[in-house]
């Protein structure tokens, strides 16, 4: 059998033969949506401040397992945010995977720094802390500054890992190699809300985490994010500079800084607040939907599974399969999507987009491989649900 048709009767085993047409990832609205959301325009309360933006940031911070959530308007400016308050300015460079979503990328630029792109584990699609400590060791050196990377001369400011398809990058390795250079962390937990790492949720691992609630994510505000820490004081910070850096006052209007209009409006966030009461459900799905695939391809001679079902940590939010043949990727991925499995490439690798060319890098022969042979799969909560 051709190695496409192959895959497509692996995967239809698991999604079932109906729908015709299996998205990759829909959002679901089975609980207190409407009424959440009717409450915010019956009461008026529709803008970014109100109970429900309180209640979310407290459900994102106890998810997340830190003392402190900052709900804001998407994920994009939950990192920008992030790293900004680390003290990364103009001119710094920032490590962040290669094997990401533009979003980690562009948050570094839209600071004014420059990404710096590291290398990817082949079980995890995660950043590879002991490659990037090989690497820093060969082009970073401490200077009065601190870390400075010798061939452009620019302070390296801040490592991003990003915890790829809900898969916990190794945060104890990267911790370690972070504070011995003092470098600071902040996570892309976008995709790993419920993940964890040797048991501590991921968003809480670093000074700053960054959550986005996209309508793709596990759980969904529409558009929203939020910037999680454990330290009060960068909290404040959050707050005040998302609020156009008002100077709280009863009825003056005076900002301390040029700060930016990104807090999330209580109508979206009454959404999230209804999806919060169905992450649990979510979670347990997206394990059982894991481990369905893993079966289903258990024994398949052209592809496996990227993340094995068995592993602790992870959230599951994407299924995803590795072909043996890199050259088959697009011939597979056609098949599938002409047969309805919206099934996806990862992304084009962030230092083969035409605006990072002049970005400093890593070897990325690993990401490289990646990129050419993993496949993502249906992944919807609700194809986990039993019968
Ligand atoms: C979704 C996502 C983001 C950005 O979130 P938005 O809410 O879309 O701005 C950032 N990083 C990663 C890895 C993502 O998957």
């Amino acid at each position: 059998m051709d190695d496409a048709a192959d895959i497509l009767n692996r995967i239809r085993d698991v999604v079932g033969s109906e729908p015709k047409t299996v998205p990759l990832h829909a959002p679901e609205f089975n609980g207190n949506e409407w009424s959440f959301v009717k409450e915010c325009i019956d009461t008026g309360w529709v803008s970014s401040v109100g109970s429900f933006v309180d209640d979310f940031e407290r459900k994102v911070a106890a998810a997340a397992g830190t003392r402190n959530a900052v709900a804001v308007v998407n994920g994009t400016a939950a990192l920008e945010i992030a790293l900004r308050l680390v003290g990364v300015s103009p001119g710094d460079e920032v490590i962040v995977p290669a094997l990401t979503f533009v979003a980690t990328a562009n948050a570094v630029t839209h600071i004014g720094a420059v990404p710096h792109f590291a290398e990817a584990t082949a079980t995890t699609l995660c950043l590879d802390p002991i490659a990037l400590d090989a690497h820093l060791d060969q082009i970073a050196e401490h200077g009065p500054l601190g870390l400075v990377n010798r061939q452009t001369g620019r302070r390296i400011a801040a490592i991003v890992p990003m915890h790829a398809l809900g898969y916990p990058v190794n945060m104890e390795r990267l911790t370690e190699l972070a504070d011995r250079r003092g470098v600071a962390v902040v996570e892309d937990a976008a995709e790993a809300l419920g993940s964890r790492f040797q048991g501590r949720p991921c968003g809480g691992l670093g000074r700053l985490g960054a959550f986005s609630f996209n309508g793709n994510k596990i759980i969904t505000t529409g558009g929203g994010g939020a910037v999680t820490t454990n330290d009060d004081d960068l909290a404040k910070r959050v707050k005040h500079l998302t609020t156009t850096a008002k100077v709280p006052h009863p009825w003056a209007f005076d900002h301390d800084a040029p700060g930016y209009n990104y807090r999330l409006p209580n109508l979206n966030a009454a959404l999230g607040c209804a999806q919060f009461e169905a992450l649990p459900a979510r979670l347990a799905e997206k394990r059982a939907l894991a481990a369905r695939y893993a079966d289903a391809f258990a024994d398949c001679k052209t592809a496996e599974m990227v993340h094995k079902a068995e592993d602790a940590g992870s959230n599951f939010w994407l299924n995803a399969i590795r072909l043996n043949e890199p050259d088959r990727r697009d011939h597979v991925l056609s098949q599938l999507n002409e047969a309805g499995i919206q099934a996806r490439p990862l992304w084009r690798l962030m230092h083969r987009l035409p605006f990072h060319i002049s970005c400093p890098r890593a070897d990325l022969t690993v990401a490289e491989d990646l990129e050419a042979r993993v496949i993502c799969l249906p992944s919807s909560a609700q194809l986990g649900r039993s019968a």
